[in-house]
């Protein structure tokens, strides 16, 4: 049986995504959106329940007992200006659907609202579960702590995000890690201040942070197991008022990303360490602000592989992928994963041949709307044959 029952399935889940993309929200201002969603749920005899301001929450309890099955997909989009040129792009000057999060949330309506009335076939609870604020500050953990994993308690729980690296019908999957933890420092440099063309008067930050900048690269480089992967990038470097005035403070902002719990925690302190080692030799001083932001996403081994059990003999996959590697972006279904064995796959919808898409989170991307088609048939496959062996 094909993933969609009818072609008029399709058709509405293409229709839904493209009103989506064309009405971009940001996160935990996705109104619109959750109301769209709330709307079919509701009109194909679903339950639903509203968390943490635009989140939603569909059930769906099959007729036979069974384990409970969380399938997610977020519904925010990103600050950006659209310049996909497709004919139902953003509206809303500023805002775009550059990371597919509409499709996701087009798929999963779709595969909820296709499984209302096939109840029989479920054995186990399906929570459906439709995500605000992916792209910050973050609606997993949020609803996490509102309870969307109790009542009933899920076993497992599972999302998509799409690819551009992949061909549409390519759906990818790996156990362990897929995506970073991504965390963010602030480091701010002090020094005395002073005329540039007497400096031995002053403590000049400028330097100091330049210093820094090459030195923070050696934890990746020499403090770090060479086999982990760490990526540590400067993003932003503030200092100094005028070309003649010794610089009295340099902020510097950077960005670390990390697969691993126990390398990603010694971070802070190597980051310390160094920043002050480098401004004590220079008569210079700081202080480090670290905030710890999403964890990286581990994909749970047991789950992921009766996942990919499943999912060979799904309609609408021409090709099943084991990813050669995870990638440091990062996701806050990481959460998710944290509290119960969690599966991240991957999407590709890339048109065939397509030699050079364009990437996620850029003004340009654009999806191959056939890959709707196979995120449903994933979605509902995996409602329909995972709560009885997860
Ligand atoms: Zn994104
Ligand atoms: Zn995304």
């Amino acid at each position: 049986m094909s993933a969609l029952d009818s072609e008029q399935l399709e058709t509405k889940v293409i229709a839904w995504r493209r009103e989506i993309h064309a009405h971009p929200e940001l996160g935990f201002q996705e109104h619109r959106t959750s109301a769209l969603v709330e709307r079919e749920l509701t009109a194909a005899g679903i339950d639903t329940m509203r968390m943490v301001t635009t989140g939603v929450v569909g059930t769906i309890k099959g007729t036979r007992p069974g384990k409970t099955l969380l399938l997610r997909a977020d519904m925010d989009a990103l600050p950006l200006d659209e310049r996909s040129g497709e004919s139902f792009s953003s509206t809303s000057p500023g805002v775009m659907h550059a990371c597919g999060h509409d499709a996701h949330t087009a798929m999963l309506l779709g595969a909820a609202v296709s499984l209302a009335a096939q109840r029989d076939r479920i054995a186990g609870t399906i929570k459906f579960v439709f995500q605000p604020a992916e792209e910050g500050p973050g609606g997993a953990k949020p609803m996490i702590d509102a309870g969307v994993l109790e009542n009933p308690r899920v076993d497992a729980a599972v999302m998509i995000h799409v690819l551009p690296l992949l061909e549409t019908g390519v759906v990818g999957w790996r156990t362990g890690p897929m995506m970073a933890s991504a965390d963010e420092f602030r480091l701010e440099i002090g020094g005395r201040g002073g005329h540039a063309a007497a400096p031995h008067l002053g403590v000049d930050t400028i330097p100091v942070a330049a210093e820094i900048v090459g030195a923070l690269q050696r934890i990746t480089s020499r403090e770090v197991d060479p086999l982990e992967n760490v990526v540590l990038s400067i993003g932003t470097i503030h200092g100094g008022q005028r070309s003649n005035i010794i610089a009295d403070r340099t902020e510097l902002t950077g960005t670390v990303r990390c697969l691993n719990e126990t390398v990603r925690t010694s971070i802070p302190q190597r980051i310390e360490r160094i920043a002050r080692g480098v401004c004590a030799a220079h008569g210079a001083r700081c202080t480090l602000h670290y905030e710890m932001g999403y964890p990286s996403v581990q994909n749970d081994t047991r789950l992921v592989n009766l996942i990919a059990d499943v999912l060979r003999e799904a309609p609408d996959i021409t090709r099943l992928v084991e990813l050669p590697a995870p990638r440091m972006g990062a996701e806050d279904f990481a959460y998710f994963a944290q509290a119960v064995p969690g599966c991240m796959l991957r999407l590709g919808v890339a048109p065939p041949g397509e030699r050079d898409p364009a990437m996620l989170h850029a003004a340009e991307f654009r999806l191959d709307e056939r890959a709707l088609r196979t995120g449903v048939s994933v979605f509902r496959e995996l409602a329909l044959r995972l709560p009885a062996i997860v």
